[in-house]
């Protein structure tokens, strides 16, 4: 049989290729071109999450004038996040940067949140941290400003999902003095009231990293109200805490609660080893490549069909 159509032999050539390379599914994570995973599709998706996050922030009033900032993972070296001077609520897909974990930025067009270096430090210190905003909800602030840390043990929902929440001593914003505040709180708290300033929440995604922003803010303006009718406040029964903890243990939440001797190692710290990145040891190769080597294999395989090789 004689197959001479050039365009047939490409697309089965760039099929097999293609399947090729998603056979390797360790291959992925790959040190690919930075600017291929800045306009990914997957990337996409997460600036449209975080457009929709930033949003959410400005209309719940926990971002004021050009406050606040969201992160995400993309890669294992690199972060997308929001520019500085810049109102959550008027983020464009044009804004973001990419950074790698030096904070150089790699790719965007505008200047990169100032409060990069704090992500930065939480990345590094919580593999298992994919995405982190920072902002200035008011009752969670306002906390951080007395420089009271809430009464815990009064509503499941903050337990579960956040639990006793930290207080890092305050520093200038936007320095790595600053950035550094956090690191003695973040491996055992996903959520950390910061002096004089705001707060900080990591997760696995942008939207449950805004969930735990909306979690502790309401859990804060709570317990002040409660306060207000009674001033000693009756906790959940000592006995029930457990079962909290063990719905959280199986989300693979942190918790210093979590943290005895025997079970260190199936916290979040152990989840977080694992995700530790592998070495990117074989490059993935990048679009143009891929395009090349069909090109140069429909060539070849049009030549031995035609009989001319
Ligand atoms: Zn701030």
């Amino acid at each position: 049989m004689k197959m001479t159509n050039k365009d047939d032999i490409s697309t089965i050539v760039r099929r097999a290729v293609l399947q090729c390379l998603a056979a390797n599914p360790s291959q992925q994570s790959a040190a690919v071109e930075p600017l291929e995973i800045f306009h990914s599709s997957e990337a996409n998706a997460l600036k449209e999450e975080i457009l929709r996050v930033g949003r959410k922030l400005w209309e719940r009033q926990y971002v004021d004038g050009n406050g606040g900032n969201i992160s995400v993972r993309v890669s294992p070296q690199y972060v997308l996040c929001t520019p500085t001077l810049c109102s959550k609520a008027d983020l464009s897909l044009e804004d973001f940067s990419l950074v790698d974990l030096d904070n150089e930025k790699i790719c965007g067009d505008r200047p990169q949140t100032s409060e990069i270096l704090l992500h930065l430090e939480i990345y590094k210190a919580v593999p298992a941290a994919k995405a982190v905003i920072h902002c200035h909800p008011p009752y969670a602030t306002a906390h951080a400003v007395a420089g009271v840390v809430p009464q815990g043990n009064l509503l499941p929902e903050q337990e579960v999902f956040i639990g006793p929440v930290a207080l890092a001593p305050y520093e200038t914003p936007g320095t790595i003095a600053f950035a550094k505040t956090v690191l003695p709180y973040v491996k055992d708290h996903n959520t950390i009231l910061l002096a004089n300033h705001g707060i900080v929440c990591w997760a696995d995604t942008v939207t449950h990293a805004e969930w735990y922003v909306e979690v502790v803010d309401t859990y804060c303006k709570t317990v002040m109200i409660a306060s207000q009718l009674r001033p000693k406040l009756n906790g959940i029964p000592p006995g029930k805490i457990a079962d909290l903890l063990a719905i959280k243990k199986k989300l693979g939440l942190p918790d210093p609660r979590l943290k005895s001797s025997s079970e260190a190692t199936e916290t979040g710290h152990a989840h977080a080893v694992e995700e530790q990145p592998k070495p990117a040891s074989i490059r993935q190769p990048a679009s143009y490549e891929i395009d090349e080597l069909v090109s140069r294999l429909t060539v070849e395989v049009g030549a031995f069909f035609d009989g001319t090789k």
